[in-house]
């Protein structure tokens, strides 16, 4: 039962709402003086929301408290409802789950805060991994969140999220373990045994074939390899099956989904045992090998031959094959946006925390340094090394790990995802064996950042209501002709510009024979606006002309946005119209 105690009108209207929430697990405590309040649901309930102030709740509670084994978790919300604070009981009583429920249930940019130990220092819980978890979990887990040596036992390389340093492969002697297999383990007190997603059933199957006697064969055949169903990742079968209600059924009884190929397809796959009734019947001489090895993907590897069901009384209806895939290492190219915390989109903030390996320049990396999860291993270079983090992001995600390249606003925008991407090699194929020899066995993932050009034209107004170019003027990888060629278009085009990396110490003519170009097509009051450090402290936001221009306001830290010959100051602001029927 959760005590609801609340002193004001706003805090009585907080805590109905949680009562009309929750109506079975909440009560209302509305004694005066409040302190009468807290101290009876204090006696009453195990977890008690107080719409207090901290200081008013830690002077009431304190004449109260026995233990911490005793004592109910107690969640302060302030008066706004900005702030659900898990004041007393984190763990034991609950307190810090609770005040992230309340804070979700509060809405409207409620933060939960909670300052245990274990829950600040951000270590990925064994059962959010979306992985099967088995054995001594909570053994483990208490490990693995105070701190105690915990052996890491990973058959293969697979892209976890960083793992606390105290959690490790090499120099940790410790009876807690943690297993990452796909093979059955005998039962011990103090292990888990992560199940990642490793296996492949292949499925060839007679029409009419019942879901027992496939979960049979599929039942027997792991047991016999000694594999656990909790990493069976996929059943597949020939495109001819796809409809077989048998193959339907038992897929959606281990849980996963049936994937099915062309049986032109499986022909192709080299099998150790092809047999002539799958290719009269269905046109390829193995179904369960080949889609086994198809689905599990390059460099799979056969574990268990075809075998047959075996029913007493009738012929078989089932065959089955076992294949294990090799894990996919995954690369996040994530745009951090311009600099301020809040221009970085959560699923940025998501990949960093699902990242165990960070590749960056130091100063963006130093942008988010304080959100990775403690034993990330963090890969920082300094300014021009590009060609050489790209590399390094994508040895890593071959090696198997989860890594994210970080760059400022989009890191596709004059940034690392082109050279990572290029470095790359092609999508992985869906074909057994058809590794490409760059190693197409990545997963490539990108998160879109704000990019400096949509900082600054926020700042300036709007101008890039219309149609709208980005060019760089940094000629250090591309020729100066090709550059103006570029200018001049857009110029003659009437595109608002928006011009990169438009200055530097060294760099001090392209600017003003970029703006001299864009001068021959519109006119001298033509509105420009100068950003330098858009949404970071220092930012400056400077609203002026092209004829008035002052090439020394301008560095490597700015972007300069040119409007069109349509583009206007309106009170203040850069605004570039809709269109230009209008205006006439
Ligand atoms: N990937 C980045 C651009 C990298 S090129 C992005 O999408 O924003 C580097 C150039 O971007 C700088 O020379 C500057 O012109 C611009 N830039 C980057 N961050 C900026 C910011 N916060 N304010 C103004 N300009 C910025």
């Amino acid at each position: 039962m959760i005590g609801l105690v609340a002193a004001t009108a706003a805090g009585s209207a907080a805590a109905r709402r949680l009562a009309d929430a929750w109506p079975d697990r909440t009560r209302r405590y509305d004694e005066v003086p409040v302190r009468a309040a807290v101290a009876r649901a204090f006696e009453d309930c195990d977890q008690l929301v107080c719409f207090l102030a901290t200081g008013a709740t830690v002077r009431l509670l304190a004449p109260l408290l026995r233990g911490k084994a005793a004592d109910p978790g107690v969640v302060c919300v302030d008066e706004a409802g900005r702030f659900a604070v898990a004041l007393l009981g984190g763990h034991g009583g609950g307190a810090n789950d609770l005040a992230a429920e309340v804070a979700e249930l509060l809405g409207d940019g409620c933060t939960p805060v909670v300052t245990t130990a274990t829950d600040a220092v951000g270590v990925p819980g064994l059962d959010s991994l979306g992985w099967p978890v088995e054995g001594a979990v909570a053994a483990v887990t208490r490990a693995v969140l105070d701190g105690a040596p915990v052996a890491l036992r990973a058959d293969a390389t697979w892209p976890l999220p960083a793992l606390p340093p105290h959690v490790g492969v090499r120099g940790v002697a410790a009876d807690v373990r943690l297993h990452v297999t796909d093979r059955r383990l005998p039962p011990a007190a103090r292990e888990a045994v992560l199940r990642p997603p490793s296996l492949v059933v292949g499925v060839g199957a007679s029409r009419g074939v019942g879901v027992e006697e496939v979960l049979g064969l599929v039942s027997d055949a792991l047991d016999e390899a000694g594999l656990s169903p909790g990493s069976v990742a996929a059943l597949a079968t020939v495109d001819a099956k796809a409809g077989e209600p048998g193959l339907l059924a038992a897929a959606e009884r281990l849980g996963v989904p049936l994937r099915t190929f062309p049986a032109a397809g499986l022909a192709a796959v080299d099998v150790p045992t092809p047999s002539a009734a799958p290719l009269a019947a269905v046109g390829t001489p193995s179904v369960a090998e080949a889609a086994a090895l198809t689905a599990a993907g390059p460099g799979a590897e056969l574990l268990v031959r075809k075998r047959k069901s075996a029913p007493a009384d009738r012929p078989a209806m089932a065959t089955c094959a076992v294949a294990r895939r090799r894990p996919r290492g995954r690369l996040a190219v994530v745009g951090l946006g311009p600099g301020a915390r809040d221009l970085l989109t959560p699923r940025a903030r998501t990949e960093l925390r699902r990242a165990s390996v960070v590749v960056g320049l130091d100063q963006y990396v130093a942008q988010i340094r304080d959100l990775l999860r403690p034993g990330t291993r963090v890969l920082e270079s300094g300014l021009g090394a590009e060609e050489e983090r790209a590399r390094t992001a994508v040895a890593e995600a071959r090696a198997g790990h989860a890594v994210a390249l970080v760059g400022s606003g989009d890191a596709g925008v004059y940034a690392m995802a082109a050279p990572a991407l290029a470095e790359a090699g092609p999508a992985g194929g869906s074909g057994a064996g058809g590794a490409d020899p760059r190693g197409a066995d990545i997963d490539v993932v990108g998160v879109p950042g704000v990019t400096a050009a949509l900082a600054a034209a926020a700042l300036l107004g709007a101008p890039l209501g219309h149609d709208h170019v980005s060019v760089s003027l940094s000629d250090l990888h591309t020729p100066w002709e090709v550059i103006e060629r570029r200018v001049r278009a857009a110029a003659e085009s009437d595109l608002v510009v928006t011009f990169y990396n438009p200055r530097s110490r060294a760099r001090t003519r392209q600017l003003p024979e970029a703006l001299a170009l864009l001068a021959k097509h519109r006119g001298p009051a033509t509105p420009v606006g100068v950003v330098r450090s858009a949404s970071r402290p220092e930012e400056h936001v400077l609203l002026t002309t092209l004829a008035e221009l002052d090439p020394e306001t301008v560095d490597m830290m700015t972007v300069v946005t040119v409007g069109n010959s349509a583009t206007r100051e309106i009170a203040g602001r850069m605004v570039t119209p809709r269109g230009y029927r209008w205006q006439t």
